[in-house]
């Protein structure tokens, strides 16, 4: 059995859900402990108990010491068996990071299957839909499944309710080079909010406009039904040829519409400074299917902490080593 200390590297829930993937992947078992032993409140979250919970239910796994706050598990994977499932993360945990723990076993599995998630759709520290749909998909999609994901209603923290619907048609998974973004097509920026006042999204949306020299015609205010908030999020996108990068400013409370969009606008301004094929979150996020096709390369920003870790946990069940080297434009390679 695959033992893993949940503490190293990074220490929080994307080591366990990496672990859950995998696992369901290669068919082999693993303990983990100290969960989340890098975090303030280590231990299992509700939202990673569902990821859990979901990998058992579609891979006839058993986990052993499941539950909310356990700091060591033992997983066990069955056989993955494609088909229609739902899972709801209960609060408003992010349903992008349970689609993390369950797409890879779903898109190697022998047959197609319809998932739908609900709970959040646009958390903090957590992929939002529009990140999945139009940045991750793409890329795995290129490398042989077809994966769809529609949004079916927004769910903010902290009151979730949202809901994504997914089709996944498998295919094995062939190495693929991402060297360049290609040519330049679109920019949006777009402030969503529902439930809060207007001049929240207008505001952001002005201080965007001052720090990125993007045309006016870019830049959208797009409100929900009062239903489904409160909640606000800014989305700035940037759609290349073969890559779009899309990052986020999270409206909280406390937090001025100002400073959501500076932190936004300075994370793009960032990406576009380099000439790397990935951001920080999309390099992290496709490490695993880039390990599970046996090959392939991206370029990327500086590797994050969670890129490095995720490596480790790839390296532990496949042998296989994700490598990061420094290239000449500033950019970081990445080859399996
Ligand atoms: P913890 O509380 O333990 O940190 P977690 O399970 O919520 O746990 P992480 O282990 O930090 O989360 O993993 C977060 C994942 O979400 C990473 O894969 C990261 O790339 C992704 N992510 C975070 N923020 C964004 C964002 N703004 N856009 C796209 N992806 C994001």
């Amino acid at each position: 059995m695959i033992i893993i200390d949940g503490s190293e590297g990074e220490g929080g829930g994307q080591v366990v859900r990496n672990a859950c993937a995998l696992s369901l992947v290669t068919g082999q078992p693993f303990r983990i402990v100290n969960i989340r032993g890098g975090r303030e409140k280590p231990g299992l979250m509700r939202q990673h108990v569902t990821a859990i919970e979901a990998a058992c239910t579609l891979g006839n796994a058993e986990c052993e010491g499941l539950a909310v706050g356990a700091s060591e598990i033992a997983f066990r994977p069955g056989r993955v068996a494609p088909r229609e499932y739902r899972f709801s993360v209960g609060t408003a945990g992010s349903t992008g990071l349970v689609l993390q723990t369950i797409l890879p076993p779903l898109m190697l599995a022998d047959g197609p299957s319809r998932i739908v998630l609900e709970g959040g759709t646009h958390n903090m520290l957590a992929p939002p839909f529009d990140f999945i749909e139009r940045s991750f998909l793409p890329i795995v999609n290129r490398m042989g499944p077809h994966v769809e994901a529609r949004l079916a209603r927004h769910g903010f923290y902290p009151r979730g309710g949202g809901r994504i619907e997914v089709e996944i048609t498998p295919a094995p998974l062939s190495p693929i080079d991402c060297l360049s973004r290609g040519a330049s097509l679109h920019r949006a920026a777009t402030a969503l909010f529902a439930a809060l006042p207007f001049e929240i999204a207008q505001r952001e949306l002005s201080a965007a406009r001052k720090l990125l020299n993007w045309p006016e015609a870019v830049f959208a205010v797009r409100e929900l039904p009062a239903e489904q908030g409160p909640g606000n999020i800014l989305l700035l996108e940037a759609g290349f040829e073969h890559v779009t990068e899309i990052v986020s400013g999270f409206g909280k409370l406390g937090v001025t519409a100002e400073t959501v969009a500076k932190t936004a606008a300075s994370r793009m301004k960032g990406y576009l400074a380099s000439d790397a094929f990935a951001g920080p979150y999309l390099a992290d996020q496709l490490l695993l299917p880039f390990a599970l096709a046996g090959g392939g390369s991206f370029t990327t920003v500086k590797p994050s902490q969670h890129a490095l870790t995720a490596a480790d946990i790839i390296e532990r069940f496949l042998g296989r080593r994700c490598v990061f080297e420094q290239v000449e434009s500033g950019a970081h390679l990445m080859t399996v």
